[in-house]
């Protein structure tokens, strides 16, 4: 089976093609232009990370909502419990960029903190 995977690592996005095995090994990888994209290709297919970006509510905040994001990538398949678990957070105004919203978020190793600086309403 082949496995077409663009790499995202730079401004080329090079279409990297694995041949997988029946025990879902790679037998074979190319198009990627540097060893990097081999890395990138390797991983998407293996154990795909991102990071979560969202919103959650604030309380007291000059708007109602403060963007937060994890401060590394998660396992792509815990993106929709980690949505899930952001839902019910409310935080409380002021808050700084970088501030850790919750601590080592679902026990994943990561921190969920503020993308942007949010002062108190007066
Ligand atoms: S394989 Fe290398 S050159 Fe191609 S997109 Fe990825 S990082 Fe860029």
């Amino acid at each position: 089976m082949l496995k077409r995977i663009t790499c995202t690592v730079c401004p080329l996005s090079c279409e990297v093609v694995l041949e997988i095995g029946e025990n879902g090994e790679i037998l074979s990888l190319t198009g990627n232009k540097c060893a990097r994209g081999k890395t990138y290709a390797t991983k998407e297919h293996t154990a795909p990370e991102r990071t979560l970006t969202t919103t959650v509510k604030i309380k007291g905040g000059v708007h109602p909502l403060l963007p937060v994001r994890t401060d590394q990538p998660i396992p792509k398949g815990k993106l929709r419990e980690a949505m899930l678990a952001t839902a019910d957070l409310v935080v409380e105004a002021p808050v700084k960029m970088g501030d850790v919203v919750v601590e080592n978020f679902l026990d994943l190793g990561v921190n969920l903190i503020a993308s942007r600086d949010l002062d108190r309403v007066e």
